[in-house]
């Protein structure tokens, strides 16, 4: 047992520093965002699983952050990653005007929103594809709201606009893999991978021609890259949301895969409204630069929370991973 007084071990759950952060929107249903925070010899790793996730589920993003804390990640092979703009499903104008803010050559337009009709997502990836221009991407997500007849019809018609593929158009993979064999658009799954698994069933069912990764529930970026390779299909590396440590591990995925075809989901910074860092991870033209994040004790201190419900957290995390 260690005694009260001495400094818990580097990198150990019972060292993790908790913080709770406002999100400028609600996202999944919170309006804050939790986590802790794990110093080792490597650097900072970020604990951030969502409330409803019990111990194995958690195991997986324990395994990233004591990753980022102790090991480091692999050599990057590029110094910069693409990332995309997100439009919410907002009106044409303020659409338009979230694109030529954003800088980005690639933008992801959420549709399908409940209680909107389906002219208004028309109108949406219109404006974006006009503010964009020509050269620009542009990708839809539905979150897995259409049923296969309606995901088969827009993406159809939003493809007029010159679609880079429609993410998660429907809930399952039957729905995913019926409107793939449907239409000429390529299907993204992301709701569909949230285990180290899911990747391997998405492939075997021909549910989707891309899959979105993220590091914390994929278990670090290592254990991300070898799902990757196992998985085939190329790659949309993405967020849980997270501070800019958490951000640091996505863009080191995306740094060291072979192949980067697609600009990144990790531009999410914005949708909170502090960060740990002094320097936090923003896009500059388009790109967040590949390199560590250090927190800055004033900014964590702006953030920080009593740490033992997260450092009870980790433990049991801890050991439902070990077993
Ligand atoms: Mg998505």
């Amino acid at each position: 047992m260690t005694a009260a007084s001495e400094p818990a071990p580097a990198g150990t759950p019972a060292g993790g520093r908790a913080f709770a952060i406002a999100l400028r929107n609600r996202f999944r249903g919170i309006t804050v965002r939790e986590g802790m925070l794990v110093r080792g010899p490597a650097g900072w790793g970020e604990f951030s699983p969502f409330a409803e996730y019990g111990p194995l589920e958690a195991s997986r993003w324990w395994a990233a952050c004591h990753e980022a804390a102790h090991r480091g990640w692999p050599e990057p092979l590029r110094e910069r990653v693409p990332v995309n703009v997100t439009v919410p499903a907002v009106d044409p104008e303020r659409a338009a005007g979230i694109v030529a803010a954003g800088g980005c050559a690639t933008a992801k337009v959420k549709v399908a929103e409940k209680g909107q009709d389906w002219r208004e997502d028309v109108a949406r990836v219109e404006a974006v594809r006009a503010a964009i221009g020509p050269s620009g991407r542009v990708r839809v997500d539905a979150n897995g709201a259409w049923d296969v007849d309606t995901a088969v019809r827009m993406t159809r018609e939003l493809d007029r606009f010159d679609l880079e593929y429609v993410e998660q158009p429907c809930a399952d993979l039957d729905g995913l893999a019926a409107v793939r064999r449907r239409v000429d658009v390529p299907v993204a799954a992301d709701e569909s991978v949230r285990r180290a698994e899911d990747p391997l069933k998405v492939r075997a069912a021909d549910a989707a021609d891309i899959v979105v990764l993220k590091v914390q529930p994929l278990g670090g970026v290592r254990a991300a890259l070898r799902l990757a390779e196992a998985c085939g299909l190329p790659v949309v590396v993405s967020s849980a949301v997270e501070t800019s440590v958490g951000l640091a591990a996505g863009v080191a995925l995306a740094a060291a895969l072979p192949e980067l075809p697609y600009a990144c989901g990790l531009a999410t910074m914005q949708m909170l409204t502090a960060d740990v860092t002094a320097d936090p991870l923003l896009p500059e033209d388009g790109f967040l630069p590949v390199r560590p994040v250090a927190v800055d004790e004033v900014a964590l201190a702006a953030v920080e929370t009593d740490p033992a419900a997260w450092r009870a957290r980790a433990a049991e995390a801890r050991v439902a991973g070990a077993t």
